[in-house]
């Protein structure tokens, strides 16, 4: 069966905030899309809700936390994000709920964003392969947040010292989604999204298993070339839309 093209998104808007579980999860496929983006002058910051402390089995939470989190605002500089928030909720644990809400919710009326991107949160990456847990939480977690910026008596303790309630987020976008309808050209920013990926040194030289000889062109050529040719392009970033707009 011949893949379904990809439809282009849409890039009319200045500000994106990326909220994913995990340092690493956005250089997975997605940061050459954000490259191109900061590129085109538009704004992106990014929120971390774990640290990724429980990341490098040879390393000690403790360790890796600073470690990871220093990898990660390295990896966001090389594709123009100067902004990072850290959530510090627990690695590998974190539960979809009111407290994953609550700070999401807080995050998105502080800065504003038109669009919000996420990781996939469906139940797999499209073969047999299970997602995983974390980044299933903070896909509804994000996806309900949205909503709950909106809606002044959702979280009313936030709106304090000028803090507005936010409810002109367009649509959430999930990266890698199985079920991604739409897609963005990373043939121009590809190479930084290469550049980011490696700025995860110490969680990639700690990957063990299938993961050992782990290349970052490789897979993300590997993730790349699939969606660009379903996008018309030699690589591209695919996410599957959901809109905020009830009737969209
Ligand atoms: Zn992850």
């Amino acid at each position: 069966m011949e893949p379904s093209p990809l439809e282009p998104v849409d890039e009319s808007w200045e500000n994106a905030l990326v909220v994913v579980a995990h340092p690493d999860d956005v250089e997975f496929g997605t940061a050459a899309a954000i490259a191109r983006w900061t590129d085109q002058g538009k704004t992106v910051v990014y929120c971390l809700v774990t640290s990724g402390e429980a990341g490098i089995d040879g390393m000690t939470p403790d360790e890796a936390r600073e470690v990871r989190i220093g990898e990660q605002i390295a990896s966001a500089r090389v594709v123009g994000v100067d902004t990072v928030e850290f959530l510090g909720m627990p690695d590998g644990i974190v539960e979809y709920g009111l407290p994953l809400r609550r700070a999401i919710t807080e995050v998105i009326r502080k800065h504003r964003p038109n669009i919000v991107i996420t990781n996939n949160f469906r139940e797999s990456w499209g073969g047999t392969f299970p997602n995983q847990s974390d980044h299933i939480a903070v896909g509804r977690g994000t996806l309900d947040a949205i909503r709950d910026a909106g809606n002044r008596w959702v979280f009313p303790e936030q709106l304090t010292d000028g803090v507005e309630p936010w409810g002109d987020v367009r649509q959430l976008w999930a990266a890698g989604s199985p079920d991604a309808a739409h897609g963005v050209d990373t043939t121009d920013t590809f190479d930084r999204g290469v550049e980011s990926l490696k700025a995860h040194e110490a969680y990639l030289a700690g990957l063990g298993g299938s993961w050992a000889n782990f290349d970052p062109v490789e897979f993300l050529e590997g993730v790349s070339r699939p969606a660009g040719t379903r996008l018309g392009v030699t690589f591209a970033a695919a996410f599957e839309v959901f809109s905020m707009s009830y009737g969209e």
